[in-house]
């Protein structure tokens, strides 16, 4: 066994989040994709199908009251706060991530100054982000501009209505700086919008401490949810009086039941809501949820951190000088739970490394992208998709 080998089986030995691999279907593949798309519970299969034949099956109508289904939104919301350091009663769960950039950006352009004509858009963003972004500007006669993290600071001023960054830059795994840039915000007076869909599930994210005033996140990356899960949508609570949504549906109503043909605003987080949610995927989301009980997002993220190192080291050692080169920040403070790797035909590379069981993703044009969930990913699995990626790079 090589040494590198050897320092994986000790890593694994002393890992205390390594019984948690056991609560969900793998198979023999290493498998770094879950920044992409999380593994499946084992318990879910069994919860979605009580969902589907017995609460709708048999229940039908009476489960939206008997199965808590009316309000699962603002339940799961709270079920995920404690994941991302927002005390309960500011999160709803719904509608796709995209849908929730929209939603939060125009309602935080809404909150901003009337005089305050621009929102700052990261410009290194998933692209879905930017897109929403701009038409959220149309909408609201306000200039789109984009700039990096890096450039924000400088960018702010008293034009600035609102800002939407990544906490984790989905390509290159970089970890911003989240409380600095919120405090830059604030002092130039506009809000920001923060995107966590590569940092919920994978490391501390303080909302609350760092009075982040709106954040969306998905939850089929590191939150495991499934495919599609609803994505969800924080509103600080002392902003939900003044969260004026682009999308009132009824579910958003004060009184949806009362079928009133005037718009009046639910108090809360189910102000954040849109039309009938979407009950089966957002179950399955909250059982998938139920992996987290009991479990500490430091000791994720400091696992997180300890698999990112040691994939690195072992690259370095099972790779020649120079055919790959990180793109991903060494330093602790600004690194994700990924790791990107920028190499000469990458695409065919990660084709090479899928027929070996090391499941990873392409990114245009020339990343290899690793996800390292700590929840099911051992180091032992960490020095095999590095010595597969040498072999395979020759
Ligand atoms: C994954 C991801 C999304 C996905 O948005 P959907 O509406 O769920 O398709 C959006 N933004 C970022 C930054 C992402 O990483």
């Amino acid at each position: 066994m090589s040494e590198l080998a050897v320092r994986a089986e000790k890593l694994d030995g002393a890992d205390e989040l390594a019984p948690l691999k056991s609560r969900f279907v793998l198979d023999g593949a290493v498998y770094l994709d879950g920044n992409s798309l999380g593994a499946l519970p084992a318990h879910v299969p069994g919860r979605v199908e009580d969902v589907v034949r017995r609460q709708w099956g048999e229940l039908r109508i009476r489960s939206w009251e008997e199965s808590g289904w009316w309000t699962a939104p603002e339940r799961i919301g709270d079920r995920i706060a404690p994941l991302v350091g927002a005390a309960p009663g500011q999160i709803v769960v719904g509608d796709s991530t995209s849908v929730n950039v929209f939603k939060a950006l125009v309602a935080a352009v809404r909150m901003a100054d009337e005089g305050r004509d621009e929102i700052l858009v990261d410009a290194t963003t998933f692209p879905t982000d930017g897109y929403i972004a701009a038409s959220a500007a149309r909408l609201t006669g306000r200039t789109l501009r984009a700039v990096t993290p890096a450039e924000v600071p400088a960018a702010l001023g008293a034009r600035t209505a609102a800002v939407l960054l990544n906490h984790v830059d989905y390509r290159t795994g970089r970890l911003h700086d989240l409380p600095a840039l919120t405090a830059a915000v604030h002092a130039a007076g506009a809000l920001a919008v923060w995107d966590l869909c590569h940092s919920a599930g994978a490391l501390p994210v303080g909302l609350d401490e760092h009075g982040v005033d709106l954040a969306v996140g998905c939850t089929y990356k590191y939150l495991n949810g499934g495919p599609g899960a609803p994505a969800y949508l924080y509103v600080r609570s002392d902003l939900q009086d003044r969260f004026d949504s682009p999308l009132p549906g009824w579910n958003s109503h004060a009184d949806p039941f009362g079928m009133d043909p005037s718009y009046a605003p639910a108090p809360g987080a189910p102000r954040g809501r849109v039309g009938t949610p979407d009950i089966l995927s957002m179950l399955a989301l909250e059982a998938a949820l139920e992996v987290w009980d009991g479990v500490s997002v430091e000791a994720v993220r400091r696992k997180s951190l300890a698999l990112t190192d040691f994939f690195l080291e072992c690259v370095t050692a099972c790779t020649e000088p120079g055919r790959v080169e990180s793109v991903t920040p060494a330093a602790h403070e600004e690194r994700g739970s990924q790791v990107a790797l920028r190499c000469a035909d990458a695409g065919d590379v990660m084709k090479r490394l899928i027929d070996r069981g090391v499941i990873g993703d392409f990114r245009h044009p020339d990343v290899l992208r690793f996800g390292f969930t700590p929840l099911y990913v051992g180091f032992a699995e960490v020095e095999r998709a590095a010595r597969i990626l040498g072999e395979v790079l020759g």
